[in-house]
């Protein structure tokens, strides 16, 4: 939603004084329980930062040109041969196109493509007061706040969630360890939109406990290629 600030041009010139300088990076905090929305162009890098830590965010992509193409977790993993992301992969779509690059993470490096985006029918499951924030309805706030909709909630790359596997297949849910500042980035591969919701989660331990808030970096121009 903040992405291009009328401002600069697409590659960060400054349009009120004609100068160009280095392009600074934008953030857009995103509050605890609470989900934010960003266009990322093409070749263009950005990050999902836990500023507290500790803090699990579930991120959705979808396809700019077509919102009803999106990132799809299931086939990132018959793409990559591997339950979780490496930094060097990519993630497609439902589509089986690249939509998004794993190209840095300062955290322990914990992300999960395993679990589905909680929802008011999970709270309710366990038992949660009502109403009670959820991502799913948190990614549909978002959308719906750019005038979008899709039929379906994507299962998220959970970035910063600890869902280790046992040899016998038994997962386990593990509060995230991420610290203060760390950070994952993404490079887009396409024009894509990109949703991130600080996952409101308090009753099962991934937050331990207590949702905080986290941000996303989106530096204003494209990475130098070498
Ligand atoms: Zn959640």
């Amino acid at each position: 939603m903040l992405c291009e600030p009328p401002w600069r041009d697409a590659t960060g010139r400054w349009l009120a004084t004609g100068m160009t300088f280095t392009p600074a990076t934008l953030r857009t905090s995103v509050p605890a329980r609470e989900a934010r929305a960003v266009r990322v162009p093409a070749g263009r890098r950005v990050s999902v930062v836990d500023v507290e830590g500790g803090q699990v965010g579930d991120l959705f992509a979808f396809a700019a040109a077509d919102p009803a193409e999106h990132l799809s977790a299931a086939h990132t993993r018959a793409s990559t041969g591997r339950l979780f992301p490496a930094i060097g992969e990519e993630f497609v779509t439902d589509r089986r196109r690249p939509i998004l690059g794993l190209v840095a993470d300062t955290s322990p490096g914990a992300h999960d493509m395993l679990i589905a985006a909680c929802d008011p029918a999970r709270y309710a499951l366990l038992g949660a007061e009502r109403p009670h924030r959820s991502c799913a309805e948190n990614l549909r706030e978002s959308l719906a706040g750019l005038g979008l909709a899709v039929p379906v909630t994507p299962q998220p790359v959970n970035v910063f969630m600890r869902i280790p596997v046992a040899g016998d297949g038994r997962l386990s849910w593990l509060p995230a360890v991420s610290q203060p500042g760390d950070s994952i980035t993404f490079e887009a591969l396409m024009d894509c939109l990109l949703v991130v919701s600080a996952c409101p989660q308090d009753l099962v331990q991934i937050n331990g406990g207590d949702p905080t808030p986290l941000a996303i970096d989106l530096p204003q121009a494209a990475p130098d290629k070498e």
